[in-house]
């Protein structure tokens, strides 16, 4: 699918490929092993510019496009899923919504940083008792003159420990439901923001993910997102857009398990011939090749739509739920064609297999994706 993509996409896609390929993929099989955070290969993408992608060069971003974004989320998810996203969150649930939110000295204050490297972002939404219906989120601010003071837990952080600055949804009163929500950058360092022990995961390993405690946190007064009671919407916009780089990830996975089930039928001899030769493999590859091209062709259409289009909740919805599900089948299938060996450490399809498991359910299950395509279709029967 290279002819979809001009000369620059095309030259940023081979340098990420080759950064990818020399410097995270050989560290990705110890990195799942140990947990440990690549921070010096952060420090290395903010240098190349990686995770302020689409954030305007005034403050000190690359200024690219959507699909470049998404390319890069491949690549960097083709050698090792857990970088991948803790790039994906920084760029599209932290500097996206500062960016298309927040107030011109918001945007001096944190992007820099962020852009650069020197902070990691993040998104609080999720909560231990409010996940896919985020509006019954209970984390509580309030007016506190020159500042606001959030007190509530947060769940599921990823980019936790490690990250400094955080977009975070919290309400002025939970009986308000989704129009008493507001939106924060919260810095991580401030007095009042805890971050439990990461989570033990079954996958993305050396991607950190919290519980983070808010208590008492002081949030500057200049640090809202959007107006008083808008959060949601600010929500609502910053998943249309990131979950475009959870689909991306998955294409990513996705595209690395069918390379290596791809070498291992072409080398695996059984009944006399390699095992590709028998047509019930030839066939299962077919199809992972075919699915794999229709998400990221659904992935980059839904990339113009956020281009161009003021609402594109569908066409991300669409991608996100495509994407994973297919990431899902593919990984499957890989491990199968690889048969016992699939099933050992020993080969990458493994740790593809535990990776690719999450991309159905963060930023919003399935259920969630089709919930809001639903949405749009009884919109658009409403019409007819
Ligand atoms: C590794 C990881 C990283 C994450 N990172 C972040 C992060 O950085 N920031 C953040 O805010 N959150 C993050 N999350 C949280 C994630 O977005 C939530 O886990 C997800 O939205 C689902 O919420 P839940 O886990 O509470 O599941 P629930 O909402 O409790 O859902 C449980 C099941 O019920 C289904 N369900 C719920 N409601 C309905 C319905 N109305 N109709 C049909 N089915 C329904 C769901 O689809 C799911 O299958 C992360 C999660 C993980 C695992």
């Amino acid at each position: 699918m290279d002819y979809l993509l001009d000369e620059q996409q095309l030259m940023v896609r081979d340098m990420v490929r080759a950064f990818a390929a020399e410097q995270v993929a050989p560290g990705a099989a110890d990195r799942d092993r140990s947990g440990e955070f690549p921070t010096e290969l952060f420090a290395e993408l903010g240098e190349l510019g990686l995770l302020g992608m689409m954030v305007p060069d005034q403050y000190g971003g690359a200024e690219m496009d959507v699909v470049t974004y998404l390319v890069s989320v491949e690549e960097l998810a083709y050698a090792d899923a857990s970088v991948a996203v803790g790039m994906s969150v920084t760029n599209s649930v932290c500097c996206w919504p500062i960016v298309k939110f927040g107030s011109e000295t918001l945007c001096r204050r944190f992007l820099p940083e962020l852009a650069s490297g020197q902070a990691l972002g993040g998104f609080m939404l999720t909560e231990p008792h409010a996940g896919s219906d985020a509006a019954a989120l209970t984390t509580r601010y309030r007016d506190e003159g020159d500042h606001w003071i959030l007190n509530g837990a947060k769940a599921w952080i990823t980019n936790g420990v490690v990250g400094r600055y955080f977009v975070c949804l919290a309400t002025a009163d939970p009986s308000l439901g989704a129009k008493g929500i507001s939106a924060f950058v919260v810095d991580a360092q401030q007095d009042g923001v805890v971050f439990n022990k990461p989570e033990e995961k079954m996958g993305l390993r050396a991607s950190k993910t919290c519980m983070v405690s808010l208590e008492e946190a002081r949030v500057d007064k200049d640090a809202l997102l959007g107006e008083e009671g808008q959060g949601f919407k600010v929500a609502l916009a910053t998943l249309d857009h990131s979950r475009l780089g959870i689909a991306a990830q998955a294409v990513g996975i996705s595209r690395a398990a069918f390379d290596e089930a791809l070498r291992y039928a072409r080398d695996r001899q059984q009944f006399g011939k390699s095992i590709i030769s028998h047509q019930a493999i030839a066939f299962r590859l077919a199809e992972m090749d075919t699915e794999l091209a229709a998400a990221r062709a659904l992935l980059w259409t839904a990339a113009q739509a956020s281009e161009k289009l003021r609402r594109h909740s569908r066409d991300s919805a669409r991608a996100k739920l495509y994407a994973s599900e297919m990431c899902n089948r593919v990984v499957e299938w890989a491990v199968q064609v690889h048969g016992g060996y699939g099933y050992s450490k020993e080969y990458p399809v493994e740790r593809l297999y535990r990776d690719a498991r999450v991309t159905t359910i963060y930023e919003g299950t399935s259920e969630v994706q089709k919930m809001v395509i639903a949405r749009a279709l009884v919109d658009e029967a409403a019409q007819l």
